[in-house]
């Protein structure tokens, strides 16, 4: 796709309806931040307040999210976030291998155009279906790993973090060291 761009893609998200997601959803979500991003953060499905207003991590989860960036000196327009699939699966439950297949080519675009230095993989979702189905975030959290010439950082998902205050610490201490994976690339 020669003149692809992040507005089409948006344009297309929008309007939909590769998936049963889209019978269910308010808005779809398409993604947001910086087109030349270094680092690209990848959590699961947009919740209910970001099918309410159709932008990525805006809820409690969000907030945990921006104050992590805030720690390392980046800011949410700093950077591009979006989701494995782009609309809210109904009760917020995880979405299903088919709706993740439909949706992939929307990632897989957003990816090829911004050609980020690193990307964030938040939560077992992302990890499982970018890195290894097999694959936990309990194992991988905190350490680079390269695949096909991207790097790669597996985090929690701030959402557990809400759930689970320790993982928070976990979480502070991981985004330090993406700080280091992201100054020692750039
Ligand atoms: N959780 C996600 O995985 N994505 C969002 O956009 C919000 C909450
Ligand atoms: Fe289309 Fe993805 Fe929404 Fe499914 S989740 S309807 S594939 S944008």
């Amino acid at each position: 796709m020669v003149d692809d761009s992040l507005e089409s893609i948006s344009g297309e998200v929008i309007s939909c309806v590769k998936c049963r997601l889209c019978e269910t959803r308010r808005m779809a979500v398409p993604g947001e931040g910086l087109w030349s991003a270094k680092v690209m953060f990848v959590g699961e499905a947009p919740g209910e307040q970001e099918d309410n207003l159709g932008r990525p991590f805006v809820g409690a989860a969000g907030k945990l999210l921006v104050e992590l960036l805030q720690s390392i000196d980046l800011r949410r327009e700093d950077v591009f976030i979006t989701n494995m699939v782009k609309c809210r699966p109904p009760n917020n439950r995880p979405p299903r291998k088919d709706e993740l297949a439909s949706c992939r080519s929307y990632l897989d675009r957003q990816f090829k155009l911004i050609r980020p230095q690193a990307v964030c993989l938040l939560g077992n979702s992302a990890i499982r279906a970018i890195l290894d189905p097999k694959e936990s975030v309990s194992k991988l959290h905190g350490v680079p790993l390269e695949k096909d010439n991207i790097t790669y950082f597996p985090m929690y998902h701030p959402a557990a973090a809400l759930y689970t205050s320790s993982l928070r610490e976990v979480m502070e201490e991981d985004i330090r060291k993406l700080r280091v994976v992201l100054d020692s690339l750039s």
